[in-house]
């Protein structure tokens, strides 16, 4: 008799545990096309309500590894460190952070997904620039991380195919939104590559998942947990996401900006969080005081190295080079560009991140539903932080769009999602506080 995933269904939603061999049954059948949408995503809204166990959550992270290969970076000659951002917005890191660590000698191997709800997806990012292959065969990043020590790639049906195939699930079902759900598809996609380190950037306020400190502290402790559980070193940061990191919203946008940080044409949080988050792991990895790590990595984006290692990255995985030179040439463009300005005089109080990711959404920029196409152009550009002085019909950003009418409803949001006042306000840390390896 074949198994029922009903019983896995029942026992969740009624709070109980579910063992290893069911959640095996259970993924395994998913991902193997014999159990549908419909019963997985009833168990995935189970686990939202109900909440995993530790031992849950480490079989179900286990299983998604399990479910395709994984790949040892011994021998690369390079101490490798991955990272892993658990969802924001406007939130680059990535693009800066695997060049930067190259740039400082390290390896960055990185497996990442796309964009989920009102955060963006590192691989929808990088697919927007022309050529570029995310989908790489084991051997493929081996040899490109030993040649040139960055890549980005996405879970295929050989690397943790199982969070591939939930994740957009995840995505499409409002099932997002869980401690252990997070933890296992972060997880599985760096316990499936070998690293000496992992980094974990949980994401805290308006436009992460954790919405308080005290949420992103137990998401940061879940995925330290399994990383110990597996004997692997994971450190982790809990950083601000209680407005953008950066300045812009969307694909093509936000590899413009990663190339600016770059270029040394931009400076500001993301490229601040890019040299810590680097800084960090050079220390760790290397022994070096944390203050020399950070003269390292801000003297490899001012001298070009970082650039260049981007540049490398985008040519190893079929992209168009030129895109570090000129990216407005070779990026694609939205065809109507409008202008934002400050509604009043004020200080910049509060940015609703969650709704300016949703108004980017609405544009186009992320997917509504599992398989929809994304439009890589489209976008806001939005400058000011929190705590800025702003007088009235100051520019501070424009909308890329498809049409004029999807240009006026994201003006229209974007003003809902800003809130300027009067007096002075503290602008928000970067980062909240480091969480220690735990061993
Ligand atoms: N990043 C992931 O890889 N998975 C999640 O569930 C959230 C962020």
């Amino acid at each position: 008799m074949t198994w029922d995933p009903r019983t896995a269904i029942d026992r969740k939603r009624d709070g109980g545990s579910v063992d290893e061999a069911d959640l095996r049954r259970l993924i395994d059948g998913y991902v193997a096309g014999e159990i549908g949408d419909g019963p997985m995503a009833a168990f995935l809204m189970a686990c939202v309500i109900q909440g995993m166990d530790r031992a849950e959550t480490a079989a179900i992270t286990s299983t998604f590894v399990g479910s395709g290969t994984t790949l040892s970076l011994e021998g690369i000659g390079r101490p490798v460190v991955d990272k892993h951002s658990t969802g924001g917005v406007a939130d680059g890191v990535s693009l800066v952070f695997a060049p930067l660590v190259a740039a400082l000698g390290l390896a960055c191997v990185k497996l990442a997904g796309g964009g989920l709800g009102h955060t963006g997806g590192t691989i929808d990012k990088l697919e927007s620039i022309p050529g570029v292959r995310v989908d790489r065969a084991p051997e493929e990043l081996r040899e490109q991380a030993a040649s040139i020590g960055c890549v980005i790639a996405s879970q295929t049906t050989e690397l943790v195919p199982a969070d591939r195939a939930i994740y957009s699930l995840r995505d499409a079902t409002a099932t997002v939104r869980s401690i252990p759900l997070i933890a296992a598809s972060v997880m599985s996609k760096k316990l499936a590559i070998g690293s000496d380190l992992i980094v974990l950037d949980v994401k805290v306020g308006s436009g992460a998942f954790m919405t308080e400190v005290a949420d992103a502290v137990s998401l940061a402790e879940t995925c330290r947990t399994i990383a110990a559980d597996h004997a692997r070193r994971a450190t982790a940061a809990i950083t601000d996401m209680s407005q953008p990191l950066g300045v812009a919203i969307g694909n093509a946008l936000e590899v413009t900006e990663a190339i600016e940080v770059l270029r040394t044409e931009r400076t500001g949080r993301l490229r601040d969080l890019s040299i810590e988050l680097a800084a960090h792991a050079l220390a760790t990895l290397t022994g070096v005081e944390v203050d020399e790590a950070t003269t390292r990595a801000t003297a490899a984006i001012a001298d070009g190295s970082a650039l260049e290692a981007f540049r490398s990255l985008v040519a190893a995985q079929g992209g168009d080079p030129r895109v570090v030179d000129a990216p407005g040439e070779v990026l694609p463009q939205a065809p109507v560009r409008t202008p934002l300005t400050a509604g009043r005089d004020g200080i910049l109080a509060r940015t609703d991140a969650a709704a300016l990711g949703e108004a980017a959404r609405a544009l186009g920029a992320g997917r509504r539903r599992a398989g929809d196409q994304i439009d890589p152009a489209v976008g806001i550009v939005l400058t000011p932080k929190v705590g800025d002085r702003l007088a009235v019909g100051q520019p501070i950003g424009e909308v890329h769009a498809r049409d004029e009418a999807a240009a006026r409803a994201a003006v229209e949001a974007v003003a809902a999602a800003l809130t300027i006042g009067e007096g002075s306000v503290e602008p928000p840390p970067i980062v909240h506080r480091w969480l220690e390896e735990v061993s």
